[in-house]
């Protein structure tokens, strides 16, 4: 017989999946790392996994323990699983600007909840980064994850997708490109693939009102990069540690309504439903391919970090892109627009 012992067994292993219509005038190959078949349909099962597993190795987490981490979503999820399985509380702080959704989401998988406004600066005791931090020194037994800064997150790539990826194009790679967040999956692949062949070209897509791609060409945090943007899941406002400039060839800037736009477009024309940073990732490939010309022999993986279930009340929703002055009224889309 063959089973896993848990569900935590099922993490990684995800399919490479050949992309047709929405690159059909590229010149090169362009593969799907298809993340959504992780059991918790994203990426961050690998990392959050990995986060609990190195905090346990070296004591930071002990048995009976309280994860605590400011999480939305994917990461959340991540985290759930792996705590059910191991035996921790997990308590999520989350922003009030997270959806109703999202947040019985987490409840489903066993997680607390606690909710925070938005609309205060990071350093105000009421911000879900403070009150995470707090959390953690009340709360008897405790470990703050902290995703941004913590290596474990960079770590689960470097040692799971980075590794998958090369054997799965044995080695034939020669771009990779991927949405950036904490960094975490830039960096771990980013670093794995470029020690194996340093040619590889590592590619981050970054969006309008975050600070990563300015940051990367000149060294600036620059605060005039920040505001507030409808894109989710990647680009920031701080500059976490998880993010390796070194390893990173280049970033592109993806418009919000670009990434709408495609993240609808991959559900229609490819089959792949999937959030909306996989809209922003597919965007910035074709305009990497118009600023820097791909060729017929480049093998260029794209990772897709999760599903479009989260998303059927916002990018999946004609009203909601018409609001927004994404779709028109017949159903087109309005131009691209920079
Ligand atoms: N896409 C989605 C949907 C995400 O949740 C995240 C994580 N914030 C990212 C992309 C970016 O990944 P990373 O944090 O590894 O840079």
């Amino acid at each position: 017989m063959k089973y896993a012992e848990n569900i935590l067994g099922t993490i990684g292993d995800t399919p490479l999946v050949k992309m047709n219509k929405l690159v059909e005038d590229l010149p090169c190959l362009v593969l799907a790392k298809y993340e959504t078949f992780n059991p918790g349909n994203s990426v961050k099962d690998r990392m959050g996994l990995k986060m609990i597993e190195d905090a346990e190795a070296d004591g930071r987490l002990k048995p009976g323990g309280t994860i605590i981490e400011g999480t939305s979503g994917n990461t959340g999820m991540g985290l759930a699983l792996a705590a059910i399985v191991k035996g921790y509380k997990l308590i999520c702080v989350l922003s009030d600007k997270q959806s109703q959704e999202k947040m019985d989401i987490l409840k489903a998988v066993g997680a607390e909840v606690h909710v925070c406004p938005t609309d205060v600066a990071p350093d105000d005791p009421r911000s879900y980064y403070s009150t995470s931090k707090r959390l953690s020194t009340e709360i008897p037994n405790s470990w703050y994850v902290n995703q941004y800064d913590n290596p474990s997150n960079c770590k689960a790539h470097y040692e799971s997708t980075g590794p998958e990826i090369w054997d799965q194009t044995e080695g034939k790679i020669t771009h990779f490109v991927v949405g950036v967040g904490t960094g975490g999956t830039i960096s771990g692949v980013g670093t794995y693939l470029k020690q194996q062949n340093p040619n590889i070209k590592v590619w981050g897509i970054d969006t309008y009102g975050s600070v990563f791609k300015k940051y990367h060409e000149t060294g600036i945090f620059d605060e005039n990069e920040i505001y507030s943007y409808v894109t989710e899941g990647i680009g920031e406002d701080i500059l976490p540690q998880n993010v390796r400039f070194e390893v990173i060839d280049g970033f592109t800037k993806v418009t919000d309504r670009d990434a709408a736009v495609y993240t609808r477009r991959l559900a229609k024309e490819e089959g792949m439903f999937l959030g909306n940073s996989a809209g922003a990732a597919i965007k910035g490939l074709r305009q990497i391919h118009e600023e820097h010309g791909f060729t017929k022999d480049d093998v260029v993986v794209i990772l897709y970090h999760d599903h479009g279930s989260r998303y059927v009340g916002k990018f999946y929703n004609d009203n909601w892109m018409k609001e927004k002055g994404y779709l028109k009224e017949d159903g087109s889309y309005y131009p691209d627009e920079k």
